[in-house]
């Protein structure tokens, strides 16, 4: 992997060189546990893992759980199976709820400072009156109180003597501010739920914006990586840790979003599409979540390399999802065997081929690949070919099977087509050929070249599978909007040689000539009659070019 100095490694030196951290690097991944992680989340957890292991740091992960009612164990769990499985390893694993103590201690020291207040306004009023970017806003009537009273109130409502929304604590900064964030922002809210770490122990919780700092500082983080929209809020982020006294204060950086042509980065648009039934769950294949894109095939490697070649800038942008399936094919070229499947099947008959009789025909695995060695496929009478390998009326060019021409049938021998057989509706059920036993492959036959390759599979042995082959979750409008894609997961039987019969779970191939295929991890046969289930990781071509 590239090791490359993005602008952020430039702050990180800087900040070496002017010895303004006393502690090592040490970065976080601070998700909110609300729903599955999607790639551009792998875009930050790369960021922060790299840079701490570039500068011999530390990273840990930590969940942002300062809100009880969106948040939920299954997100923890299904978090820390995403992080594991792109091969980042956490220092320390943490939870904002285990600074809640802290956090409440803090305010308590801010109120006392002169620095927070009660504010007994209700959350219409409070946004009401926070002015635009035009007008300042006005100042609470209950900006003044004084500290004791404060404080007398903020315990009150730690103690659960006020209902959800009586009052709040804000920080008392400056309602002329031009920056909006630092209009007095509210640093507590009472909220009577139950949360998922520390269960019915608080009725008040801290706003992201004041917890984030603190989780930061409490882990001797040095460099506090997140998105562009946090921009407006670092000199919050500033306030509370200078409010505090906090020595070497971590420095936040901001980078621009990942954002993908065909698909969507939102948790919330992305629950709505589980919630609504519109796809399988959080891990059907279209989806863009880790969970997804693992059920679909892709590879940790590719993940890795993709987020790697993006790149971090400051600056949004879109990239195109073909970049994407590009890695994905680089990772896999000369990783996987292939199969052969037939996906439109047409039946073959060598008329002068023995009956009942079978031999075996030596497959390379993958020609890029030598050292992932050779397979024997059974060739017999009967054999199943793609529909596109064969036309009844071909075009000028075409070296693949018609009526006589003759072809190398891979791995085999050289077959000629003599006759089409046509059901009652005029569709080919059947072509009847022969073949030429002096043309074995391998044999050293050298009396004549044909022109055209095709892939076969040998009928009595075949096995039938189901494949699914994806769409993009989302159509682009071409403007930057975006609609759901419709019938973007088609479902078809093919045949497939014997030996894909025994494909464990996870396992890949390519389908020669078809694409990249995986066995899907979670439908079984018997949900299937009997048929193994592979979704399409990416097909074999790109329409992607290096620019
Ligand atoms: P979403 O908008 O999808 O809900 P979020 O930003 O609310 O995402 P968090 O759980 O708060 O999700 O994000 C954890 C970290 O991942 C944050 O540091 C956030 O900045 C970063 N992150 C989220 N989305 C992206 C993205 N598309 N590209 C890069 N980083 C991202
Ligand atoms: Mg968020």
């Amino acid at each position: 992997m590239t090791d490359p100095q993005n602008f952020i490694h430039n702050f990180i030196d800087e900040d070496l060189e002017n010895g303004r951290f006393g502690r090592p690097i040490c970065t976080r991944f601070p998700p909110e546990p609300n729903g599955y992680l999607h790639i551009g989340h792998a875009k930050a957890i790369c960021l922060n893992f790299t840079t701490a292991e570039k500068y011999g740091g530390r990273c840990n992960l930590r969940f942002d759980d300062t809100n009880p009612v969106k948040e939920d164990t299954e997100y923890v769990d299904s978090i820390k199976e995403d992080v594991a499985w792109l091969g980042f390893h956490w220092d320390e694993l943490r939870f904002a709820s285990d600074y809640f103590g802290r956090m409440y201690e803090s305010a308590e020291y801010l109120i006392e400072k002169g620095l927070a207040y009660v504010d007994e306004q209700s959350a219409e009023q409070i946004s009401g009156s926070r002015g635009s970017l035009t007008e300042p806003g006005a100042r609470s009537p209950w900006r003044d109180r004084p500290p004791g009273e404060n404080l007398r109130l903020f315990r009150g409502m730690r103690d659960g003597n006020y209902a959800d929304g009586a009052m709040v604590l804000r920080a008392k900064i400056d309602m002329a501010s031009p920056n909006i964030n630092m209009r007095d922002p509210v640093l507590y809210r009472i909220a009577h739920v139950s949360h998922h770490n520390t269960g019915d122990k608080w009725c008040v919780y801290p706003m992201y914006d004041y917890a984030h700092p603190i989780e930061d500082a409490a882990e001797g983080v040095t460099h506090s990586l997140c998105t562009m929209e946090f921009e407006d809020h670092r000199p919050l982020y500033d306030w509370v840790l200078q409010a505090l006294d906090l020595p070497e204060p971590p420095r936040q950086i901001e980078f621009a979003r990942l954002n993908l042509t065909h698909t969507l980065m939102s948790k919330r648009y992305l629950k709505k599409l589980v919630d609504d039934g519109a796809v399988e769950g959080w891990d059907d294949p279209r989806m863009p979540t880790i969970a997804g894109i693992r059920r679909r095939g892709y590879t940790p490697g590719a993940v890795r390399r993709f987020c790697d070649e993006i790149g971090v800038a400051k600056a949004n942008s879109t990239v195109d999802i073909d970049f994407l399936e590009h890695c994905v094919r680089e990772d896999l070229k000369e990783k996987t065997e292939n199969r052969n499947v037939i996906f439109d099947p047409i039946k073959v008959v060598i008329a002068n081929y023995p009956e009942g009789q079978t031999e075996e025909a030596v497959m390379e695995n993958n020609r890029e690949a030598p050292a992932l060695g050779e397979r024997r496929v059974p060739f017999s009478r009967e054999l199943w070919i793609d529909g596109e390998d064969f036309m009844e009326e071909p075009p000028k060019k075409y070296f693949r099977l018609f009526i006589g021409n003759e072809v190398r049938f891979k791995g085999a021998y050289f077959v000629t087509a003599h006759e089409i057989v046509k059901d009652e509706n005029g569709r080919i059920t059947e072509l009847r050929c022969t073949y030429d036993p002096a043309t074995k492959s391998g044999s050293g036959f050298e009396g004549r070249k044909v022109k055209g390759t095709i892939h076969w599979v040998d009928a009595k042995t075949a096995v039938q599978i189901t494949v699914r082959e994806y769409g993009y979750l989302m159509e682009d409008d071409g403007e930057g909007g975006q609609r759901l894609a419709e019938n973007s997961a088609a479902v078809k039987a093919c045949y497939a040689e014997p030996s894909v019969a025994a494909a464990k779970p996870g396992e890949r191939f390519q389908f020669f000539r078809h694409g990249y295929y995986i066995a899907d991890a979670k439908q079984t046969d018997a949900a299937d009659g009997g048929a193994k289930v592979f979704n399409q990781i990416v097909g074999l071509k790109s329409s992607w070019k290096a620019k």
